[in-house]
């Protein structure tokens, strides 16, 4: 008998991993607990940090735990540098999946990191949609921002500012209808890739508003990565399979 699969999880491909799964095996699906009421989910669920790589290879040894599956978002760096760091030393398979990014356009503005998204702005109305955790790097910025955000922003913020709470799932119209109605100059985004990003791309290409574009941390070297649900279930079927046979 193998121990769980320990889901890394917060994304939409995370769920559908676990949802995939859950016949099969036992599986756990890891939040961090930033959102205040999360979808539900197929399986077991643990909410909460682990306490860094100790912490988490402690959990690993304790849970018994036979493959971890990091379907973290791609701008989740820590908690993805610390799987692959107490993967290794617990042992455990580890696999990355990480949706692709978006096909590159020569039109937006390409920033390393958010906090350098400030400088690239341009015109005075601003759709703001990377999240409510980092608004502090726009608190000085004179312009006006549209923040849409699963829960309500706290702490620093842009003095002038509407908020917009909404999860989505997001359509390419709903946000051109969007972009129309609050008459937005820029649209700030990561690139988070999945088909919420793309709607919003999408529509700042027809409505004809700049983007600046916040790329990717570096993604770990030297592991198991795939792309898609499917093949991540199939990774997680391979190696509990020779797991199981070689015990
Ligand atoms: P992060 O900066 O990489 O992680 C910071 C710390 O949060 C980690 O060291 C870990 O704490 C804890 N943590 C993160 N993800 C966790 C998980 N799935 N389960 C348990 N603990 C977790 O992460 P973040 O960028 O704040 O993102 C937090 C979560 O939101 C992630 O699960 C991610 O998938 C999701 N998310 C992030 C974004 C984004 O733009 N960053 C967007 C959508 C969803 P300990 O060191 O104590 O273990």
């Amino acid at each position: 008998m193998t121990g769980p699969v320990l889901i890394l999880g917060g994304t939409t491909e995370a769920r559908e991993l676990a949802g995939d799964l859950v016949g099969e095996h036992r599986v756990i699906t890891s939040l961090a607990g930033r959102v205040r009421a999360p979808k539900p989910l197929p399986g077991e669920v643990r909410i909460g940090g682990f306490g860094g790589v100790d912490g988490l290879v402690e959990w690993l040894r304790t849970e018994r735990v036979a493959a971890v599956v990091d379907a973290t978002h791609p701008f989740a760096a820590q908690m993805t540098e610390h799987a692959v760091a107490a993967t290794a030393q617990a042992g455990v398979p580890y696999l990355r999946l990480d949706r692709p990014g978006v096909p590159p356009d020569p039109a937006w503005t390409v920033v390393p990191t958010l906090a350098a998204a400030p400088a690239a702005l341009t015109g005075d109305r601003v759709f703001l949609t990377t999240g409510r955790q980092h608004l502090a790097v726009f608190a000085d910025c004179p312009q006006w921002f549209l923040v849409r955000a699963v829960d309500p922003p706290t702490g620093p913020a842009p003095a002038r500012m509407q908020v917009l709470l909404d999860r989505g799932p997001f359509t390419v119209e709903g946000e051109r209808k969007l972009l129309r109605e609050h008459r937005i100059d820029v649209l700030v985004t990561k690139d988070s890739g999945g088909g919420a990003t793309a709607a919003k791309l999408e529509a700042a290409r027809t409505e004809e508003v700049a983007v600046v574009l916040v790329a990717r941390p570096p993604a770990p070297a030297g592991v198991a990565t795939v792309a898609d649900v499917a093949s991540a279930a199939e990774w997680v079927r391979t190696t509990l399979a020779s797991r199981t046979n070689s015990w």
